[in-house]
């Protein structure tokens, strides 16, 4: 039986000669097939990605070095463009859809030689936070059926989650691969805006999709980081600074100064056991040398307002492309004239959410609310960005919860809209201010069912990211860190 503990392990294993590709995709090939119903991919690419493994075994024994992902097995989020592959962003609108060219940030995972092993379910173009606005149908979560594995980006969560694939692929716009990592007990990166190329990511608010990832450990993170860091000339809002590499290792025993925002863990919804357990954290932090200092934020309450004013309006203008004239759904009704045409292709080709979302952004453009709405949220984002300076030439990092609960029950936001948009409040501030942020799996609740912390660092910095995430995971094998 095969057993992945990391990347690094994996290669060590190839190299002795004790598995082989086509053995560990076989294996995870088999998981897909025993956790069917947890509905977590959309397409397997069984043929091709044994196709792949055996060549990969050939050249290895013929010896051939191995690249840096060689034959590491990866999924990704039904969102990334993969040429001559299905790509629907889990909506009716794209059915049959098909990429006509790959996503940078896979091409150079491909160019390492990973193997791609099929694409993941998520909420409709990437919108929601328990993967249940799809298209497909909702995504379980592996460790309680009952429950949702979050969203969007819940598909490539529970990949991992439930050992589907070695590490997967998500988008983060407002907290699509942190709050699911949460929710499933994973590590879910998403990098500064900018960080990784946006070439081939369907578009659901530009100024804030990052593509991040998922995995079981912090190397294989790193590593996947460092591969699809590097610059693309496709994506202009790229950083320009090189990123350097992503060595864990480096900066090992440093102390760090970092903050939290009072308001956060005062917050009424939060769940008091995940307040807890963070101040147990941060005493533990500060025990071990590190400081930890509480600042107070005002500026809470405005931050999921202006995001979801912000990114519908973005959204309204993106999903304009979806008419049904040069691909995607075409209803069947007979128009009369070519707005009914148009109106009849995105009435049965759009979902609920995103019909909702469509209409909020393109009210909060409109000429006489403009002012009120739009204006007002860019405000809010600009006012954001310059406190986050200040405090980041003070603080290497800050802490948050990831979510104010844990996984919830599916069928639970169904009703109540706004009370799911308001459980993106510890998500949404790092694509806000276009910072780094990481989820990291190590709490455990009393209700069986893991929560993250949320680490954040100043725009450009992942490797400090990295390496505060380092020292916070060796605090946890070391003492327990849940209440
Ligand atoms: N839950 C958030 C939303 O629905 C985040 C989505 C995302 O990051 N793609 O907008």
């Amino acid at each position: 039986m095969f057993e992945f503990t990391n990347i690094q392990d994996y290669h060590a294993q190839l190299y002795n000669q004790t598995i082989t590709c086509t053995k560990a995709l076989q294996h995870y090939l088999q998981k897909i097939k025993q956790h069917k119903k947890l509905n977590a991919f959309v397409e397997v690419y069984e043929e091709e990605a044994l196709e792949k493994a055996a060549h990969l075994d050939t050249e290895r024994k013929s010896g051939k070095p191995m690249k840096r992902m060689h034959g590491v097995i990866v999924a990704i989020k039904d969102v990334i463009s993969f040429r001559g592959h299905q790509l629907t962003a889990a909506s009716a609108i794209l059915k049959n859809f098909e990429a006509i060219y790959t996503a940078t940030a896979l091409q150079y995972l491909i160019d390492e030689e990973a193997i791609i092993i099929g694409n993941c379910n998520c909420d409709e173009f990437a919108m929601g936070s328990s993967n249940e606005n799809s298209h497909y149908g909702p995504v379980l979560n592996a460790l309680d059926e009952s429950r949702v594995p979050g969203g969007s980006s819940g598909g490539s969560a529970v990949a991992v989650q439930a050992g589907m694939c070695m590490i997967s692929l998500g988008s983060d716009t407002g907290g699509s691969v942190r709050q699911p990592a949460g929710f499933c007990g994973i590590i879910g990166i998403k990098p500064g805006y900018g960080r990784i190329s946006r070439y081939g990511l369907i578009a659901y608010a530009s100024s804030f999709d990052q593509i991040g990832i998922f995995s079981t450990n912090l190397p294989d993170a790193a590593l996947a980081l460092e591969i699809m860091s590097r610059p693309d000339i496709r994506d202009s809002t790229m950083m320009k600074n090189d990123p350097g590499t992503f060595s864990l290792k480096a900066e090992a025993g440093k102390k760090y100064t970092i903050c939290y925002f009072k308001e956060t863990l005062e917050h009424a919804g939060l769940d008091p056991e995940i307040k807890k357990s963070i101040e147990k954290l941060i005493d533990q932090l500060r025990a071990n040398g590190n400081s930890v200092e509480e600042l107070s934020f005002d500026l809470l309450p405005y931050i999921v307002p202006a995001y979801y004013v912000l990114t519908t309006a973005e959204a309204s203008s993106n999903l304009g492309r979806y008419d049904g004239i040069r691909y995607g759904y075409r209803s069947k009704i007979e128009a009369e004239n070519i707005e009914d045409f148009y109106c009849n292709n995105r009435t049965e080709g759009f979902g609920p959410e995103v019909k909702r979302r469509i209409m909020l952004g393109s009210f909060v453009l409109s000429s006489g609310y403009y002012d009120a709405y739009y204006a007002k949220a860019q405000k809010i984002r600009n006012k954001l960005v310059q406190q986050i300076e200040g405090i980041f030439s003070n603080y290497d990092s800050i802490i948050m919860p990831v979510s104010p609960g844990t996984a919830f029950e599916l069928g639970k936001g169904k009703n109540d809209p706004v009370a799911t948009y308001l459980a993106d409040i510890y998500t949404v501030f790092a694509n806000l201010t276009a910072i780094p942020a990481i989820a990291l799996p190590l709490f455990s609740h009393s209700n069986n069912l893991p929560y993250g912390l949320q680490v954040m660092t100043k725009r450009g910095n992942e490797l400090t990211l990295l390496q505060i995430s380092e020292m916070l995971m060796q605090l946890k094998s070391k003492a327990s860190v849940s209440s």
